[in-house]
């Protein structure tokens, strides 16, 4: 039989969480074509994978990457993902995504996501299919698989009113996000913690998720709050924990409409809020008994990067432009967020700024907020407000106390111990600043610190919840996901003795070790830490 492509003696993990097997495989037409675990095959083009794991390529099952995406020279910024054994990319996450669009909604889908865009482009496509053929024409260096985000399915027939739509206008919102699904989107993403998504109600969720069940895709959702207590909720203190009610917001949406529900990044912010990941995931998990097909992500780590607005209050954002300008407004901010940090347990000392995007500003990317606000000689609240409004709401930063700091992380073992947990990056990649540890370590570290050093989890079972478990809650098909005759040869090589993340917050973008080869497509993309083509040989995903 003839090959493109022989994998020697490798020890094939094969994505289903069942036990590791000694394995040569075929490669032909860029998929597997043969698993052979008892006669070697051979072939003129030979890949010795002796000592080595051979694992189906890794799902990001959370990716901002779709901003990245239409730029002609996007392999530059996507090369850590693919050298930490990333072949596959689910975008348009918390919310977002740059289609579908309309010339009206443009200026506004392309404002409210600047934070997450890595530089300008032009918007070459108004449909999810369009943009989908964008992609597919230019060429990805990864795989990429889009969801439809909530925020540009409301702009789209509301504009940017903030108001509750009308009947007539929900109808026609359900009707974009069934074009969107229908032009291959996976499913719908809502960012409730972000404008507009925050302003929307539970009628208009409701709506849409109905349309996502009956087009049996898939919804991922960015909780209204991460916190036991936040200004969002009423009473601030007391009663049932603010983040619990997120979650249970969606555990009652997942309920009413019987959609596929994603939790999206399920973390527990500040020190104070860490006690009630218990509660979560026995909330969760209850749910998901009665039948409900409901999960979760998570990354591992207990910090993560998001967007400075991100901190700032409802009221606040609603008139975002005239608040700015305004010194007792800030002086009101300041005093939330003092009794804000002082209840939830975190201070100004454990939020980092990654990126201002801004040349006068660049001595402070890098630095936590205390000491931002001792080099611009203000006050911390201050500061923040201050980077915020010169960055126009772009500027990253990097948060901690996510699920656990340096020295506790029990929730964050604990989320990522559970059998419900995709693993994922939830990275904003840029060319500029200080990059997020993710970026570069997310898979080594699971597969090198939770794994084999920690005993989390089996090494068969970190591959399959970063593979084939994401692959099937996602719906990708039946060609990804797993090292078996017929699905796409999308492979990683590594070395389970050494793979690992090498990052730290001061050394950010260190490459991971043990990463031996990734292939996708059948290519051989990188080799030895290094991307070894300039040919992309990525697939665009349609549902
Ligand atoms: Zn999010």
């Amino acid at each position: 039989m003839d090959f493109d492509l022989v994998i020697k003696n490798g020890t094939v993990i094969d994505g289903t969480g069942r036990r590791r097997f000694h394995a040569d495989l075929g490669l032909r037409g860029g998929k597997v074509a043969v698993v052979s675990a008892s006669e070697p095959l051979s072939c003129t083009r030979t890949l010795d994978a002796s000592r080595l794991a051979v694992a189906p390529g890794f799902i990001d099952f959370h990716s901002h990457s779709e901003w990245v995406a239409p730029l002609p020279d996007h392999d530059r910024v996507l090369a850590p993902l693919v050298l930490q054994g990333i072949t596959t990319m689910v975008a348009g996450q918390c919310g977002f995504s740059p289609a579908p669009v309309t010339d009206e909604t443009i200026p506004l889908v392309d404002h409210t996501s600047a934070m997450l865009r890595e530089s300008a482009f032009p918007y070459r496509w108004r449909s999810v299919r369009e943009f989908l053929d964008v992609l597919q024409s230019d060429g990805m260096m990864i795989n990429t698989a889009l969801l439809a985000g909530h925020a540009p399915v409301r702009y789209a027939v509301v504009g940017d009113s903030l108001e509750p739509p009308q009947p007539e206008q929900l109808e026609a919102m359900c009707r974009v996000l069934r074009k969107a699904i229908r032009d291959g989107a996976f499913g719908m993403s809502a960012g409730l913690g972000y404008t507009p998504g925050m302003f929307a109600q539970t009628e208009e969720l409701l709506a849409l998720l109905r349309v996502v069940a009956e087009e049996g895709a898939v919804y991922t959702v960015h909780n209204r709050t991460y916190r036991w207590a936040t200004t969002f909720y009423e009473p601030m203190v007391g009663g049932v924990p603010h983040n619990i009610r997120a979650i249970r917001e969606q555990l009652d949406l997942a309920r009413r409409s019987s959609v596929r529900l994603q939790l999206s990044h399920l973390i527990f912010v500040g020190r104070n809020t860490w006690p009630t990941y218990q509660t979560a995931l026995q909330e969760i998990d209850a749910l998901a008994d009665e039948g409900y097909d409901l999960a979760f992500d998570a990354f591992p780590y207990t910090y993560g990067n998001t967007t400075i607005n991100v901190n700032l209050p409802k009221w606040y954002m609603a008139d975002l432009k005239r608040n700015l300008d305004d010194p007792a407004e800030l002086r009101r901010v300041e005093q939330e967020w003092d009794e804000q940090n002082a209840l939830v347990g975190r201070d100004y000392s454990d939020i980092y700024l990654l990126w201002a995007g801004l040349p006068e500003l660049a001595d402070l990317d890098g630095l936590h907020f205390a000491a931002v606000a001792e080099q611009l000689n203000m006050r911390p609240a201050e500061a923040y407000v201050h980077v915020a409004k010169l960055s126009d709401g772009r500027a990253r930063i990097l948060q901690d106390t996510f699920s656990g700091d340096g020295s506790s992380e029990e929730p964050l073992q604990a989320v990522l111990s559970h059998p419900r947990c995709s693993f994922m990056l939830d990275t904003i990649l840029t060319r500029g600043g200080k990059a997020n540890p993710a970026s570069y370590g997310t898979f080594p570290r699971l597969l090198g610190r939770y794994s084999r050093d920690l005993g989390l989890f089996t090494l068969e079972e970190t591959v399959r919840r970063s593979t084939s478990y994401s692959a099937e809650r996602l719906g990708l098909g039946d060609q990804i996901g797993r090292v078996a005759p017929g699905y796409w040869a999308d492979l990683v090589l590594f070395d389970p003795d050494t793979v690992g993340d090498n990052t730290t917050l001061e050394q950010p973008d260190t490459p991971p070790s043990g990463i031996h080869t990734v292939l996708i497509s059948g290519q051989v993309v990188a080799q030895g830490g290094q991307i070894t083509t300039r040919a992309r040989h990525g697939r665009v995903l349609r549902r």
